[in-house]
This record gives C-alpha cells, structure tokens and sequence, in this order.
C-alpha cells in the first residue's frame, strides 16, 4: 500500500524504502520520509550551537589520542603517497601509450 509523506506530501509506492521505522506507528513507519528526515539532521548539523559542541568534542578527543591521531595519520599519508605514485606511473603509460597509436608526438 502506498504512503504519504506527512511533511513533503509526495506518495510513495514503496513504504518500507522510503521511510524510516518506527514502532509506536500503527504500520511500524514514521510519519515523515527518509529525504524529508535528512534534511531535518543536515539542518541540525548546520546549526552554530551544534557545530560548536562538536568541535569542542572532537578537540577533547584529540588531545586525549595525539599520538594514536599522529601515528594513523603517518600510516595513512605513506600509503597514499605510494599509491600516488603508483597512479602516475600508470596515467604515463597509458598517455604514452595513446599518443603513439595516435600518431602524435
Ligand atoms: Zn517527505
């Protein structure tokens, strides 16, 4: 059976797809649709008062973990940086490779 979103008014022919649960419902689904609810959290997030107690959280944590922070960050920046490499390597290959059957310098 098809349901109407409470908030953006659009039919939806697959409930259990685009809306999210909730069993105090009757049909065990929210009132409103899983796109009508994500801009509700995108706007949460964007609120100043949010972003800011986020921040602070996350700075607590930081300094709390520097060292676990700095080492996954080494990890991380060194395999980048070959697979960087390896990835050039590879785009100069298949330039080479295209401007020789291309006939062009
Ligand atoms: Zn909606």
């Amino acid at each position: 059976m098809p349901k109407r979103c409470s908030k953006c008014k659009h039919n939806y022919a697959n409930p259990a797809a685009a809306f999210g649960r909730c069993s105090r419902n009757r049909d065990g689904l929210r009132y409103d649709c899983k796109r009508c609810q994500a801009d509700v959290q995108r706007k949460y997030i964007r609120r100043p008062e949010v972003k800011a107690r986020r921040n602070a959280t996350n700075r607590a944590w930081y300094r709390q973990n520097v060292e676990r922070e700095t080492a996954r960050k080494r990890a991380y920046s060194l395999t980048r940086y070959h697979q960087r490499k390896r990835d050039k390597a590879r785009w100069l290959v298949t330039l080479y490779r295209l401007r020789r059957d291309n006939g062009k310098p």
